[in-house]
C-alpha cells in the first residue's frame, strides 16, 4: 500500500465517515474542524496562564526523598542525581505531566535484601485530544499498570530487564480500562523511568524524548507515530482495516495532514480514541540506554515545543543552563518560533555524576562523525549487556528498542522472570485466568510460524479480542454509521 490511498475517491469517502461523525449536520469537515479550533480558542483565553514547577533533588546521601538521595554505600558513589524542572503554556488545557523521583521499586526480592537502588524516577508528557479525560486518566494510572503487569522478586537486573515488557502491557491495560469507561478522547503518552543510569522510554504519539548526552550528540528517545511522517505505521494502518488519506474539502481539494480513517485521527497510536478505529493503538516504542557515567540531559516535551524546534535546536537553546530554566527556555524558544499555537509543555531531566551539582556544559558538537559513535551496537541479548563497563566518556549504550505493535512480540515470553503469581494471569489486565481460560498470546497467528501455541504469556478473552481488534482480525468495535 502506498499514499495512493489519499486519491480523490477515497478522500470522498473520508469526508462521509467526518460528516457522520459529526452527527450529519451537513457540516463539511473543514468547517467542523474549523468551528472545534474556534472553541478550544475562546476555552484557552480563560485558561491561559504558564504553569511552571521546579525541583531540585538534593545530593547523595541528604534526606531521603529524592533519587539523589540514596544512602547505600555501594549506590553513594554510582548513583547520578537529577535535577529537573518543567515549563508550560497552556492554550487548550489538554497537555498535563507526571514527575515522580521518589518511586520505590517494589517487592524487592528476599534473595536481594540488599539490592541497591530501591528507588527509580518516572517523567511523563500526556498530550491530550478531543479532551482532557484520557490524558488525566493516564497521568493516575499509568505507572500502576505498569508496575503491576511486573514479576514479583525479581533483582535490580532483571527488573529493568523486564521494563519493557511492563511497559506494554500497563499501556494497553491503560487504554482497556479508559476505553472501557465510555469517555471520549485520546492522549499521547512518553513516558520515561530513570533508574540510576539507565533510561527506559515507552511511548505513544508524538510528544518526543531526546538525549543531549555529554559530547553534544543530540539522539532521539522515541520515534513519532504520525501518519504523516511514518511510513511504516501508514503500511500497517492500511493493512490492519483502517485508510489513510487527508481531509477533503467540497470540489476534491485535499487539506491538512494524513489522518486515519474511520477518526480523523493524525496519529498512528494513543491511549484512548475508542471512537477512532481499533488499529490506533496503545502499543508503546520502547528504547532502554545506559548512560555513561559523565550523564546527559533527557528533554521531553509536547508537540508544541517539536512543531516550533527541532531536536537540536530545543536542546541547544537551553545548554549550560540549570534544568528549571532550561525547560522555560525551551518554552521561551518555541513560543519565540511559532507562537502560542498549540500547548507546549516541556520537562528537562539532568542526569548528573556524583560530585557534581549541575550538569557540565557540553564541549561544542562534532558532528556527524560523533553521531554514528554514539550508540553502541544493541546486544543480542539485552540481560548480559547490563554488567557491562560504562566508563567511557559520552557512549550511550543501546540496551534495547522494540516498536512492533504486534503483542505476540511484545510480552514475552517470561521465561526468565521469578514469578510467583498464577501461571495463568492475563499477560495485560493482570486477572487471573482459570487454566482453561487462557488463551496464548502466540495462539492462531497466520502470521507466526504458530509453534507456541500453548506457551505463555496468556490473554484473557478480552484482551484477546482486543489484541485480535488491533490486528485487524475482526471488525474494529468502532461503529462506523
Ligand atoms: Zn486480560
Amino acid at each position: 500500500m502506498s499514499s495512493s490511498s489519499g486519491s480523490s475517491s477515497a478522500a470522498a469517502h473520508h469526508q462521509q465517515h467526518y460528516r457522520h461523525q459529526t452527527g450529519g449536520s451537513g457540516l463539511v469537515p473543514l468547517a467542523a474542524l474549523i468551528k472545534e479550533e474556534a472553541r478550544t480558542e475562546r476555552h484557552s483565553v480563560a485558561s491561559g496562564e504558564s504553569r511552571i514547577s521546579a525541583r531540585d533533588e538534593d545530593a547523595a546521601g541528604v534526606g531521603n526523598s529524592g533519587v539523589g538521595g540514596e544512602v547505600a554505600a555501594e549506590t553513594r558513589l554510582e548513583r547520578p542525581l537529577l535535577r529537573y524542572g518543567c515549563a508550560a503554556q497552556c492554550k487548550k488545557g489538554e497537555d498535563f505531566f507526571l514527575l515522580r523521583t521518589d518511586c520505590p521499586r517494589p517487592a524487592i526480592s528476599v534473595s536481594f535484601p540488599d539490592s541497591p537502588h530501591p528507588t527509580f524516577a518516572v517523567f511523563a508528557v500526556l498530550d491530550g485530544h478531543n479532551g482532557n479525560a484520557a490524558a488525566i486518566y493516564t497521568r493516575d494510572n499509568l505507572l500502576n499498570h505498569v508496575l503491576s503487569a511486573m514479576p514479583r522478586g525479581l533483582s535490580r537486573d532483571e527488573w529493568l530487564h523486564m521494563l519493557p515488557i511492563a511497559l506494554v502491557a500497563g499501556f494497553v491495560k491503560t487504554d482497556k480500562e479508559f476505553q472501557s469507561k465510555g469517555q471520549t478522547s485520546g492522549t499521547t503518552a512518553t513516558f520515561v523511568i530513570i533508574d540510576g543510569w539507565t533510561i527506559t522510554v515507552a511511548s505513544v504519539g508524538d510528544s518526543r524524548c531526546i538525549l543531549d548526552a555529554q559530547g553534544g550528540a543530540v539522539s532521539l528517545l522515541t520515534v513519532d507515530h504520525r501518519l504523516e511522517e511514518n511510513i511504516e505505521e501508514r503500511e500497517r494502518v492500511t493493512a490492519s482495516g483502517g485508510e489513510v488519506g487527508r481531509l477533503s474539502v467540497v470540489g476534491g481539494a485535499e487539506i491538512g495532514p494524513l489522518r486515519c480513517w474511520p477518526g480523523g485521527l493524525c496519529l498512528s497510536r494513543s491511549i484512548g480514541d475508542i471512537d477512532v478505529g481499533e488499529f490506533i493503538v496503545p502499543v508503546p516504542y520502547v528504547k532502554q540506554v545506559k548512560l555513561s557515567n559523565a550523564g546527559g540531559r533527557l528533554i521531553i516535551a509536547s508537540d508544541g515545543i517539536w512543531d516550533a524546534l527541532s531536536s537540536e535546536a530545543a536542546a541547544k537553546s537551553c545548554r549550560g543552563l540549570p534544568a528549571e530554566l532550561a525547560a522555560k527556555q525551551v518554552v521561551k524558544e518555541a513560543l519565540r518560533t511559532r507562537g502560542l499555537k498549540d500547548d507546549t509543555t516541556c520537562i528537562v531531566v539532568d542526569i548528573i555524576p556524583p560530585g557534581q551539582t549541575i550538569q557540565p556544559l557540553s564541549p561544542p558538537k562534532k558532528m556527524s562523525k560523533l553521531k554514528s559513535l554514539i550508540f553502541r551496537k544493541k546486544a543480542k541479548d539485552p540481560s548480559q549487556k547490563l554488567t557491562k563497563q560504562h566508563s567511557a566518556v559520552g557512549i550511550v549504550e543501546e540496551i534495547f528498542e522494540e516498536g512492533s505493535a504486534m503483542l505476540s512480540e511484545r510480552l514475552g515470553p517470561h521465561s526468565d522472570g521469578r514469578r510467583t503469581s498464577s501461571l495463568f494471569t492475563c499477560a495485560i489486565c493482570q486477572l487471573d485466568l482459570e487454566p482453561s481460560e487462557g488463551i496464548s498470546v502466540h495462539a492462531g497467528s497466520i502470521f507466526s510460524s504458530s509453534s507456541r501455541p500453548w506457551e505463555g504469556p496468556f490473554l484473557c478473552s478480552d484482551c484477546r479480542d482486543k489484541k485480535d481488534a488491533m490486528e485487524g482480525k475482526r471488525p474494529s468495535g468502532v461503529k462506523v454509521l
